[in-house]
C-alpha cells in the first residue's frame, strides 16, 4: 500500500512551494488509495514556534488536504531516533568521533585552500574507542560505504548516481546526544511505513546519504527496504530565479487573507506547477485525483505566474455559488456587514461576480451598494462629468423620474430613448450615469445598477451630481 507524508519545518508560515509538495503526496496517496501522513519537522527548537504549526495545519486544511492519522511531532521522538544510533553503533554501522571543532575547522581551512570539497575525513572510523581522550565529547557518525557508487531511480529526476567517495561519514547524534536531522527523517519515514518520498529537488542530495542509513538499519535488523523518491523541481520567480520573498508573498494565508484568492484556485494552479495533463488548465479535485501520477511532474522548475492564478482565480469565481461568495466577501467590506447589507450583496453578486479576479476586487466592487450620499468620485468618473456629461445625466433624471416601474426593462427602454433624443449613442449615457451612481468608470452593467440601488436612491445620487 502506498503511503506518503509532508514533513514541513515549522520555521514559518505554510509557503506555496510547501503546500505544493503536500497537494502532490496528497494526491499521490488518494490516487493510489494509500495514506497520505503530517509530519512537523519541530528539531530545531530554537526556530519552530506553535503560530508556525497552526499556519500549516490550517493551510492545509484550507486547501482540503486532509491527512491519516495524526500529525507526527518529530521533537518527541528524539529517544527512539538516539536508540536507532546506538544499535548501528552496537552492530558497528556507526562509531563514535571524538574530533573537536577546532580540529574540524582546521581540516575545513586544509581543505579549501586545496580546493577539495569538504568533507569530514574519517580519523575516528577505524580507531580503537580506547584511543578517546578522556571527558572529550563524542558525536555518532555513520560508518558509510566508500566504494562503489548508489543510483536512485528517481520518479522525477531519473536515474541518478553518486559515488559513495563523495559522500562522508555524516553524523546521526550530535555531541549533546540529540539526533541530526538526517537520522531523523530516516527513522521516521520508516517507523510511519512510507513507502513514497515525494518532496522538493533541494533534498536530492540527503537522500544519498539518507539511503546509506536505511540500509545500514536493513543490514543490521531487516525490514528497511528503501523508499521511491520523487524530487520535484523547485518554483522559481517570474524571473526565473528561485521563489523568495523577493518575489512577494508565499505563504498561502496571504494569498487567502490579503489577496483573496479561493482555495480551490490555488489548489488548481499549484497543481499545474509542475504538473500537466495534457492541456488542461482547469482541473477539479476529484479529477486531479483520478489523473495523478509522478509522470506528469515536469524535470525542469516552473515559474510563480501571478496573472495565471488570477485568471484561475476569477474563473472559480464565477462558478461559486452567490451565497458562498457572500460568506467571503462580506468580511471584507470596510465595515460591519449587517443582514440587509449581506441580502444586497446576494443580489447584487450574479452581476458583480463575472469581472472579479479576486476576493478583495469582489469587496471593493461592491462598496457602491452601500455608498452614503453625496457620492465621492474617484478622478476618472468625475470626469465623465463635464458639460456634456452633466447635460445627459440632467435630460436622464428627467425620464426616469417618470418612470412608472423601476425594472430592467423599463430602464433600458429609458436610457435608449434619451439617447436616441441626444443623438448620442447608449454609452455615451450610460457613463454619466455610472459615474453618478458608483462615483467610478467601471461597475457591472447600468441596468443592474439602477435596479441594485433602486429608484430613490438612484435619483438622488443623479441629482447630487447635477446640484
Ligand atoms: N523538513 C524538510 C523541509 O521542510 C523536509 C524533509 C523531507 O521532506 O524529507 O524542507
Amino acid at each position: 500500500a502506498v503511503v506518503t507524508r509532508f514533513a514541513p519545518s515549522p520555521t514559518g508560515f505554510l509557503h506555496i512551494g510547501g503546500a505544493r509538495t503536500a497537494l502532490f503526496n496528497w494526491l499521490f496517496a488518494r490516487h493510489h488509495g494509500g495514506k497520505f501522513l503530517l509530519r512537523i519537522e519541530d528539531t530545531d527548537r530554537a526556530r519552530s514556534t506553535q503560530p508556525a504549526i497552526d499556519a500549516i495545519l490550517d493551510g492545509m486544511r484550507w486547501l482540503g488536504l486532509d491527512w491519516d492519522d495524526d500529525e507526527v511531532y518529530q521533537f518527541a521522538r528524539a529517544d527512539r531516533h538516539a536508540a536507532v544510533a546506538r544499535q548501528l553503533l552496537a552492530a558497528g554501522h556507526a562509531y563514535r568521533c571524538y574530533a573537536t571543532s577546532e580540529e574540524l575547522t582546521a581540516l575545513r581551512e586544509e581543505q579549501r585552500a586545496a580546493g577539495k570539497p569538504m568533507r569530514y575525513d574519517g580519523r575516528w572510523r577505524d580507531r580503537d574507542a580506547a584511543d578517546a581522550p578522556e571527558g572529550v565529547p563524542f558525536v555518532v557518525r555513520l560508518k558509510a560505504p566508500t566504494e562503489g557508487a548508489v543510483t536512485i531511480e528517481d520518479r522525477v529526476q531519473g536515474s541518478v548516481t553518486v559515488n559513495n567517495a563523495e559522500l562522508d561519514d555524516f553524523v546521526l547524534l550530535r555531541s549533546d546526544g540529540t539526533p541530526t536531522y538526517m537520522l531523523a527523517v530516516v527513522v521516521d519515514d520508516h517507523d510511519m511505513g512510507v513507502t513514497h518520498v515525494i518532496r522538493g529537488d533541494d533534498h536530492l542530495n540527503n537522500a544519498f546519504r539518507q539511503l546509506a542509513l536505511i540500509r545500514a538499519m536493513d543490514a543490521v535488523e531487516g525490514g528497511w527496504p528503501d523508499p521511491i523518491y520523487a524530487h520535484i523541481p523547485l518554483i522559481h520567480g517570474s524571473d526565473g530565479a528561485k521563489l523568495s520573498k523577493r518575489h512577494g508573498a508565499l505563504g498561502v494565508d496571504t494569498y487567502r487573507d490579503e489577496m483573496g484568492v479561493l482555495s480551490e484556485a490555488l489548489s488548481n494552479y499549484l497543481l499545474r506547477l509542475g504538473w500537466g495533463h495534457g492541456d488542461d488548465e482547469i482541473i477539479s479535485r476529484e479529477q486531479a485525483t483520478e489523473w495523478f501520477d509522478l509522470g506528469g511532474v515536469g524535470k525542469s522548475p516552473s515559474r510563480f505566474d501571478q496573472k495565471k492564478l488570477e485568471n484561475l482565480n476569477g474563473l472559480y469565481i464565477r462558478a461559486a455559488s452567490d451565497e458562498r461568495l457572500v460568506e467571503l466577501t462580506a468580511p471584507r467590506l470596510p465595515f460591519e456587514a449587517s443582514d440587509a447589507d449581506r441580502a444586497l450583496l446576494t443580489r447584487a453578486m450574479h452581476a458583480l461576480k463575472p469581472r472579479a479576479a479576486s476576493l478583495n476586487e469582489l469587496a471593493d466592487a461592491a462598496t457602491f451598494l452601500f455608498a452614503k450620499r453625496p457620492l465621492s468620485l474617484d478622478e476618472a468618473a468625475a470626469a465623465l462629468l463635464d458639460a456634456k456629461g452633466s447635460q445627459l445625466l440632467g435630460a436622464l433624471h428627467t425620464r426616469l423620474d417618470a418612470l412608472p416601474s423601476w425594472d430592467t426593462e423599463a430602464l433600458e427602454a429609458a436610457v435608449r430613448e434619451v439617447a436616441e433624443a441626444e443623438g448620442v449613442k447608449l454609452g455615451a449615457v450610460a457613463q454619466p450615469l455610472r459615474a453618478a451612481l458608483t462615483g467610478r468608470k467601471t461597475s457591472p452593467g447600468i441596468f443592474d445598477v439602477l435596479v441594485l440601488i433602486g429608484r430613490d436612491e438612484s435619483l438622488g445620487r443623479i441629482a447630487d451630481q447635477l446640484a
